[in-house]
């Protein structure tokens, strides 16, 4: 019945726990919920402002497909004041978060076979967004020798003639790593000695809290600035996940095409989520962003001393953006726990959950079976308790 398109796409992991999860809780479970991909933060009241004078105006219909002009305006504002990058608002696309604007951006540039590099740690969607669109995914695995980073020579070995693209995600999902400008330049350089786009998913971008700032791949000068498409949202930076507002901003007929299938698929986002997202901009609460910024940096800091006091774990890498990190939990196999022997992450993942209700994700889908990911975008004191049972957990 179903397509073997359709039939070989499992549904999102992430999603699926942090739900299953989510009901626990709802259920009356003392569960602490280290799962979620979103913040704990409210949205910031402009943007509920802007969202409901949007439904008291009226302003309940469809928008132009690509999204209404003042927003792709504004949001070519924001990226060029911000990260140094030249846009417009006609190289700009408003789209059903970010995740439409990646499943789409796929969809418009791959053929067939085409090949797409991307790094393992990564963020689970990816694979499957470009083998959905016909692409075929280049997992280039990164360890601790590189930080979890993406070595220009390592890639360069795994191109063929069919790739087409390089997949960046700085800040990481599910790492936290943080790519410098040189390192980028390194990889930009590269994708233009092989003619490959490059898709830069950019959404942790605000969420920076150590070591280089942050860097846009499409500021690193003119001939990267054309090949790059930049992927990013309201999601993370203004905790507006349920709002649904991505963007990509990029080469005017890759924006174009995307507009295109757009139009023939969901049409534009919702109007008054627009309007919310536009007033965001309008009026960005900058002092209430920077103090929610230094708590999720005071949050990394807690779950960081959390993971060295365990015995067994240690930190992949230290997270410097984004609300994760990434745990090797491969010292605590072996382990017996009420008979099951604790042999992967999954293991440990589903032992953690049932005997001291805390819900980790475990690494496989993220291409890291021997690690689980901590989101720490939850209360200190949340991350406090969670670390004193996993300790608990693991003494036993
Ligand atoms: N990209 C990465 C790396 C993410 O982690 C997420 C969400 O978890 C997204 C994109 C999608 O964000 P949204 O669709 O909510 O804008």
């Amino acid at each position: 019945m179903i397509s073997r398109r359709a039939a070989a796409l499992p549904p999102s992991s992430t999603a699926t726990l942090d739900a299953h999860v989510k009901k626990l809780v709802a259920d009356g479970a003392d569960v602490i919920n280290l799962t979620g991909g979103e913040l704990d933060f409210p949205t910031p009241d402009v943007a509920c402002r802007g969202g409901i004078r949007a439904i008291e105006d009226g302003f309940t219909r469809y928008t132009a497909v690509a999204g209404i002009a003042p927003l792709r305006q504004a949001i070519a504002n924001r990226l060029s004041d911000k990260w140094d990058c030249g846009y417009d608002g006609d190289d700009v696309i408003v789209t059903n978060g970010a995740k439409q604007a990646l499943a789409n951006v796929f969809s418009v540039l791959l053929d067939p076979g085409d090949e797409v590099v991307l790094q393992a740690p990564h963020w689970v969607s990816f694979p499957h967004m470009i083998a959905v669109a016909g692409g075929v995914p280049v997992v280039v695995e990164t360890g601790p020798d590189t930080g979890y980073k993406l070595d220009p020579g390592t890639v360069a070995e795994r191109i063929t003639p069919h790739t087409k693209v390089l997949l960046l995600n700085s800040p990481s999902n599910p790492t936290g790593v943080v790519y410098d400008s040189a390192e980028l330049t390194a990889l930009a350089r590269l994708a233009a000695d092989h003619d490959l786009l490059i898709v830069s998913d950019e959404i942790y971008s605000d969420l920076v809290y150590a070591g280089p700032e942050f860097t846009s791949v499409a500021a690193l000068g003119t001939d990267a600035w054309s090949r790059t498409i930049t992927v990013g949202g309201f999601s993370k930076t203004f905790a507006m996940t349920g709002w649904r507002i991505g963007f990509a901003a990029g080469p005017q007929p890759v924006i174009a095409a995307m507009t295109a299938l757009q139009g023939h698929t969901s049409s534009a986002p919702s109007s008054i989520s627009q309007r919310a997202a536009l007033s965001v901009l309008h009026d960005e609460p900058v002092a209430e962003l920077k103090q929610r910024k230094a708590e999720l940096d005071r949050r990394r800091s807690l779950a960081c001393a959390g993971v060295a006091d365990l015995p067994g774990l240690e930190l992949a890498v230290e997270p410097r953006g984004a609300f994760f990190a990434l745990v090797d939990v491969s010292g605590a196999y072996g382990r017996q726990h009420d008979g099951v022997e604790i042999k992967d992450a999954a293991t440990f993942a589903e032992r953690l959950l049932h005997e001291v209700n805390v819900a980790v994700m475990p690494g496989a889908d993220f291409g890291a079976p021997d690690h689980i990911r901590i989101s720490y975008a939850v209360s200190g004191e949340d991350i406090t308790e969670a670390f004193h049972r996993i300790r608990g957990f693991l003494s036993r």
